[in-house]
């Protein structure tokens, strides 16, 4: 298809007939409607009762993506500069608990050109890490292959065996549109042990709250939360112990979009002050503060919780 004029409104012609289960678990229960993405013709997002995530009830087809993805105009929603991708990469290495002078093999599930893997394995050295590093990078236009970083497309993703010490999935899993299939591959490539470190979108509650605020459609067609996040684990059943749940970091920079940063930062601050202080404190589950924009997890997975 040529490149439609408008990539926020998918034409009827591009939209495939809605789901009759759970894109994310499968369930065929009834999913609950919580936001509208377009009105005509019209898609919303709804919430499922059993997996708690939310995705469009009717996706974009093949077409529609390849042109919206196509490297030409397409800029990944990964991070876009150095800070806040080397705060990030901080933020990982500080969970890597392993021997400072064994070798480490990392997953970067949609790693567009790398810098992510990149971050992390200067965060690693700057810990002390002597062993060797090897990363694999997985993108639909993989960039070329240097050093400790090795690139791949998505069909050899589904080609690999070997396992993973840490798998990341950075801003990627929102735009899965066959998500079970990936998330149970990435899951497959978790070594004994390994961290699974996943960033989304949790835009869905601030579309609520503000008006004119709207979930990034059709780019992202799933809007993942604590509530998803939390039961993760039993409903892709694997065994592993969340190690953290909460707010994703602030994506923008104080210098390059202060008033952004400013405003992000200030939502996120109760969810943060939530996660780390009060829930500890209180022991409840569930969070009462949602208007915080991402989410982010660590998982160790293949050990049991406690
Ligand atoms: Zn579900």
């Amino acid at each position: 298809m040529s490149a439609p004029a408008r990539f926020d409104v998918v034409p009827e012609l591009h939209l495939l007939p809605a789901h009759a289960r759970c894109p994310l678990c499968g369930s065929d229960r009834p999913r609950t409607e919580v936001a509208l993405l377009q009105e005509d013709p019209r898609v919303a997002m709804s919430a499922c009762p059993d997996c708690r995530g939310m995705s469009a009830d009717r996706f974009p087809d093949d077409a529609f993506l390849r042109a919206l993805y196509d490297p030409a105009h397409y800029a990944s929603d990964l991070l876009q500069n150095a800070r806040p991708t080397e705060r990030c990469a901080r933020h990982v290495a500080s969970f890597v608990e392993a021997a400072a002078d064994c070798d480490l093999r990392i997953l970067d599930y949609g790693g567009s050109d790398g810098s992510l893997s990149q971050a992390l394995a200067e965060a690693l050295r700057r810990r002390g890490y002597r062993g060797r590093l090897e990363f694999t990078i997985v993108d639909f236009a993989p960039a070329k292959s240097h050093d400790e970083f090795h690139f791949i497309d998505v069909d050899a993703f589904y080609g690999l065996e070997d396992p993973f010490d840490v798998v990341l999935a950075s801003a990627v899993l929102e735009h899965l549109t066959e998500f079970p299939r990936t998330v149970q591959k990435l899951l497959s490539l978790a070594g004994p042990g390994a961290l699974f470190y996943a960033r989304t979108p949790y835009e869905v509650p601030l579309q609520r709250r503000f008006p004119g605020y709207r979930v990034r459609w059709p780019r992202h067609v799933h809007d993942l939360g604590p509530a998803f996040w939390d039961r993760f684990l039993a409903t892709f059943g694997v065994a592993g112990r969340l190690r953290r749940s909460a707010p994703s970091i602030v994506e923008s920079d104080w210098r390059q979009k202060p008033v952004r940063t400013a405003i992000a930062t200030a939502l996120k601050a109760p969810g943060h002050l939530e996660t780390a202080w009060l829930k500890p404190a209180l022991g409840y589950s569930g969070n009462a503060w949602h208007w915080v924009g991402g989410w982010e997890v660590v998982l160790q997975l293949g050990v049991s919780d406690g």
